[in-house]
């Protein structure tokens, strides 16, 4: 079992009730594992309410990954983290992976919010570097992170400057690859973008703006996916970070499936 759980389908501004960018990618492992890992990939600030709504046992979350560090991405942690210390009495240490910085850009949204608080359990930080020098000559992703169930690989993406997108590849029965999922977090359409997706059985993109600017903004235009969206070659492509507007016409003239709130995917 490989899953996507969509929390939050929509964009910064909450565009028709949808939720802040948020999803839970769980996976078993495959069958010679019976333990399940769980990863919250981005958190914005509608999260916890979300979560609550879906049933999700945050008890049951392993680690939290960070596309970037804008609000509709993250600012909901705060809340998720004092929700796992005061409510579900959680003691087993969390694990935060993001690009670099993600330590002190956690620790300074925590500490606006809830100043000198401490969490009854321990959070171990990790960068994933998508852009680490080593790699940036021969590879067009960082090194990968092998996490229970799944082998994390970041991907440089076009944002902010720390924007980073992630293939998530699912551990199959006997040690082999199971599913793969990649997830763009914000981006500008390039080669960077095609990379991610390339192959993946699952990828999920954003898709934010109608017509792109000029210049362009680092975000998805319809326009641009009317004219490049079969570059995006994932074996299942699924528009995110959207409104019903973007929705009704990706589905409306083919180019790709569109998330909602709540919809699951396997991968
Ligand atoms: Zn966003």
């Amino acid at each position: 079992m490989n899953r996507v759980t969509v929390i939050g389908s929509g964009n910064a501004f909450n565009t028709d009730g949808r939720a802040h960018a948020c999803y839970l990618v769980e996976s078993d492992g495959g069958s010679n594992s019976d333990e399940t890992t769980s990863v919250l990939l981005d958190c914005g600030a509608t999260s916890l309410y979300r979560l609550q709504q879906e049933g999700v046992d945050l008890n049951g979350i392993d680690a939290v990954l960070l596309t970037h560090f804008h609000g509709d991405h993250f600012a909901g942690l705060p809340f998720i983290l004092l929700e796992m210390s005061l409510v579900c009495g959680r003691k087993r240490p969390l694990h935060i992976f993001g690009p670099p910085g993600v330590a002190a850009a956690c620790q300074a949204i925590v500490d606006l919010c809830y100043p000198g608080f401490r969490f009854a359990f321990d959070i171990e930080y990790a960068v994933l570097d998508a852009r680490s020098p080593e790699n940036a000559q021969t590879q067009q992703h960082g090194r990968p992170q092998s996490f229970q169930n799944f082998t994390i690989i970041p991907y440089p993406i076009e944002h902010r400057p720390e924007s980073t997108g992630y293939r998530l590849v699912a551990k199959g029965a006997a040690n082999s690859d199971g599913g793969s999922f990649a997830f763009s977090g914000d981006a500008l359409f390039d080669q960077q973008l095609i990379a991610l997706v390339d192959g993946v059985d699952l990828a999920l993109v954003e898709l934010t703006m109608q017509e792109q600017w000029d210049p362009p903004v680092a975000h998805l235009a319809l326009d641009e996916v009317r004219a490049r969206g079969r570059e995006l070659k994932a074996k299942r492509l699924v528009y995110t970070h959207i409104t019903d507007d973007l929705a009704r016409q990706v589905v409306a003239e083919g180019l790709g499936e569109v998330a909602s709130d709540g919809l699951t995917l396997n991968f």
